[in-house]
C-alpha cells in the first residue's frame, strides 16, 4: 500500500506543479513535456530523455 500511495502522491504533486508552473526548468526531449524537477525517466512518456532547460 505504501508504495502505490507514495507513487500516486508524487505523481499528483508533479502534475500539479507542472500545471501551475511558469518556471519549468526541465523538458523531455522525447515528448516535449516541461517538468519542474529533474527525472531519470520522464513521468509522461517514460523515456530517459529529460534535459535541463536554461
Ligand atoms: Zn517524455
Amino acid at each position: 500500500m505504501g508504495l502505490f500511495s507514495k507513487a500516486g502522491k508524487t505523481f499528483e504533486e508533479a502534475k500539479q506543479s507542472y500545471m501551475s508552473s511558469k518556471g519549468a526548468t526541465y523538458v523531455c526531449r522525447s515528448c516535449e513535456e516541461r517538468l519542474t524537477e529533474e527525472y531519470d525517466y520522464c513521468p509522461h512518456c517514460g523515456e530517459d530523455s529529460v534535459e535541463k532547460v536554461e
